[in-house]
């Protein structure tokens, strides 16, 4: 999507470790009407595949999963992190290594929100090792939901986390593919 990559040659900022800054449009601040079109780009590539749930991991993907439940209308679910693994309820649980911060989280989502009457699309803000889509994507089987596929913002294809999770069958679409950030230049795929 070249309305985002532009943003992201503009605003973004290489930090250490891989890690591209978008605080000023997208992870802290947020650009509403760059969401909306996002979003647009996500209903037409998944508009016929009968999503009836959106689901994304808190914080940084909620934001946009939000204005994309608005295009698709109907819910969105995030599910929610603890650095404890013993958790009460009825919830399905997967682990989710942090790529930003370097810690393991159980993320969580009440077994009454998904159920195998479900088709979901799954939406964050990025992809890198594919900790977060893996886990959100266990916690969908887990429910017996059809995973309808996924919406990524930005993926570092460098990082590789798409490669598994494609050969396994899931759908992923990313609006922004970044293939190298050296020596401070963002290159896109
Ligand atoms: P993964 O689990 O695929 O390794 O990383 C995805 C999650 O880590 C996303 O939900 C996102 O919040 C965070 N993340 C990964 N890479 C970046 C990055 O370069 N910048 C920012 N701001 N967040 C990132």
């Amino acid at each position: 999507m070249r309305l985002l990559e532009e943003r992201i040659l503009r605003d973004g900022k290489i930090g250490d470790g891989g890690v591209l800054k978008v605080d000023s449009f997208l992870n802290h601040q947020m650009d509403i009407a760059l969401f909306c079109k996002m979003a647009e780009e996500f209903y037409k590539l998944f508009r016929n595949e009968h999503v009836n749930k959106i689901l994304t991991i808190e914080a940084s993907g909620i934001g946009i999963a939000c204005i994309t439940g608005q295009v698709f209308g109907c819910p969105v679910i995030f599910a929610k992190k603890s650095e404890t693994i013993n958790i009460a309820g009825d919830v399905y649980t997967a682990r989710v290594e942090s790529f930003t911060h370097g810690k393991t989280y159980t993320i969580m989502v009440a077994k009454a929100l998904l159920t195998p009457a479900d088709s979901v699309l799954i939406i964050d803000d990025f992809l890198a090792r594919g900790a977060a889509l893996s886990g959100l994507s266990a916690l969908v089987r887990a429910a017996g939901a059809a995973l309808v596929g996924a919406g990524i913002a930005i993926e570092k294809v460098f990082q590789h986390g798409g490669d598994s999770l494609r050969e396994s069958g899931i759908r992923i679409e990313s609006l922004a593919r970044i293939q190298s950030m050296e020596n401070g230049r963002i290159a896109f795929c």
